[in-house]
């Protein structure tokens, strides 16, 4: 997908820090404990601010405040669906009115180009925060015809207090598909960002208080993984919303079992990118590209099984080598910059260690392979061919900008080769026959396919994974859904005509 470069402002490179506390119940608070914890620049590996950092008394804190505003009688409670929406788009105007000190704060603490943040990430969230804000007022239950003197209806109600815990790869993004269809259909919340990006979280949260929605529903607790499984552990949350890695969704679901709590989880994949030989070449070497080197490989969908046929896969490896070669590495506010820095040491040494093992393995390294630069998470843009579906890169998520190129000569064949994974996030496909496009949509087990495209995202289209990539989907009506618990009503009748 392309994100439009028609002029953006420049951006801020220090932004100001404004808020580094814990946001509850309106208010900025310091951690019970006093503890704190940096969050790092990756570009440099300096420290941007400390921020008070959460522990389990501040999460009780928190969920206290989500339950209070919760309350039946409460401002909230009693609130019309349409002022909900509209607070939501009150929300959306001011990050509106502050979107490029926003995306400046996201490429400060994130790493990824100020572009990408202000075309992509920032105006995503805008565009998301605005669809929600439309469905507060529509969400309506239904009559039904059941037999009997009865009259019986559905009343679709928010499910109560949600615990919401966002990854670093897309703070504010992440954080916006799980603020709007909570806040639409009248839930309180408290969100945990990423211990990596808590910034722009906890800005937004002061825009929220701004945009006047009343204290305790959106509270907002920067932490580590504790912080995250005192909510998920916490018997007055209800619901728990993650995004993050498989293992840590396999650690919430457990939890989440002690008090049946409603889950939704969005996890890692190791999606199939297919390129059939009937291809406009160039272009789906440039799309497969993107597929993966896009927000430096961190994407949950990154195509990063790049499955080509044996007609054409010669000239594509020796194409997207090149254009690997290409990729310009370096300051992310600088716009010329298509690649910053991964996020933080951890991922920097796991992504280097896994393309050693790809070396190891007998897989054909074609450019990068290295850590680029002296100080900063900095990874080179790297292209690997001849890669065999057992070997560690073809199997393990990588999150880097490590490009595994696979060779295919049927379609049954990549198809079984394509679902022989734990994984089924999404799927790219690259051809001009129909026929092929459409036997390859219903083979592979995906939640999403992009047919000659790949990373494209609508707030109006659902998002989420088959087998271990996740349960449930954001976004679009369907996102709705989770936010929802459904009441049937029975109220009998003294008499009944049709
Ligand atoms: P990654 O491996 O990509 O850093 P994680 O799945 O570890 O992704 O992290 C995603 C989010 O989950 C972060 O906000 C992190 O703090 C949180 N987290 C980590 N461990 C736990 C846990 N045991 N319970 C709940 N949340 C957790």
């Amino acid at each position: 997908a392309q994100f439009a470069t028609a002029a953006a402002p420049a951006p801020q490179t220090s932004p100001d820090i404004l808020y580094t506390g814990l946001f509850i119940n309106n208010e900025w608070v310091k951690s019970e404990d006093g503890k704190t914890f940096p969050t790092i620049n990756p570009s440099n590996e300096q420290v941007i601010a400390d921020i008070q950092q959460a522990g389990k008394a501040d999460v009780d804190k928190a969920v206290q405040a989500a339950k209070d505003a919760f309350k039946l009688g409460s401002p909230w409670r009693t609130m019309d669906a349409s002022q909900r929406g509209y607070l939501l788009n009150r929300l959306a105007d001011l990050i509106e009115r502050e979107r490029s000190y926003i995306s400046s704060l996201e490429t400060l603490d994130n790493g990824k180009p100020f572009l990408a943040a202000y075309y992509g990430d920032v105006a995503a969230t805008i565009k998301n925060l605005r669809y929600y804000a439309g469905w507060a007022d529509k969400n309506h239950g239904k009559v039904l015809p059941t037999d009997g003197k009865y009259f019986a209806y559905t009343r679709h109600e928010p499910v109560g207090v949600c615990g919401q815990i966002i990854p670093w790869n897309f703070p504010l993004l992440m954080a916006s598909w799980k603020l709007g269809p909570a806040l639409a259909t009248g839930n309180t919340l408290v969100l945990k960002p990423a211990e990596q990006t808590p910034l722009t979280a906890l800005y937004i949260a002061q825009l929220a208080k701004e945009a006047g929605f009343p204290a305790g529903v959106i509270n907002v607790v920067p932490g580590f993984g504790d912080a995250g499984a005192a909510l998920v552990d916490h018997p007055d949350v209800d619901k728990i919303a993650f995004t993050g890695s498989t293992e840590v969704g396999k650690l919430i679901q457990r939890g989440a079992a002690n008090t049946v709590k409603r889950i939704t989880l969005e996890l890692g994949g190791k999606s199939p990118n297919i390129v059939l030989d009937d291809c406009d070449l160039p272009y789906a070497v440039e799309q497969s590209h993107m597929a993966l080197f896009y927000n430096m490989g961190q994407c949950c969908c990154a195509g990063s099984r790049t499955f080509v046929h044996e007609k054409i896969y010669d000239k594509f490896v020796e194409m997207s080598a090149e254009r690997a070669k290409r990729r310009v590495v370096g300051n992310p506010f600088d716009p010329k910059t298509e690649q910053g820095p991964q996020i933080d040491a951890e991922q920097h040494e796991k992504i280097l260690s896994l393309i050693e093992r790809g070396k190891q393995q007998g897989a054909n390294l074609l450019t990068g392979g290295q850590r680029a630069g002296d100080s900063g998470y900095f990874v080179q843009p790297t292209v690997f061919a001849d890669v065999k579906d057992d070997m560690d890169i073809a199997k393990v998520e990588i999150f880097g900008p490590v490009q595994q190129i696979i060779k295919f000569s049927d379609l049954d064949e990549v198809i079984a080769r394509a679902n022989n994974s734990e994984y089924g996030l999404a799927a790219g496909i690259f051809t001009k026959d129909l026929d092929k496009a459409n036997y390859l949509i219903q083979g592979v087990r995906a939640g999403t396919v992009w047919v000659n495209d790949y990373n494209v995202f609508g707030h109006q289209v659902p998002f989420g994974g088959f087998k271990q990539s996740g349960l449930g989907r954001e976004n679009g009506p369907y996102g709705i859904n989770n936010y929802t618990e459904v009441k049937s009503v029975l109220v009998r009748l003294s008499a009944k005509n049709s």
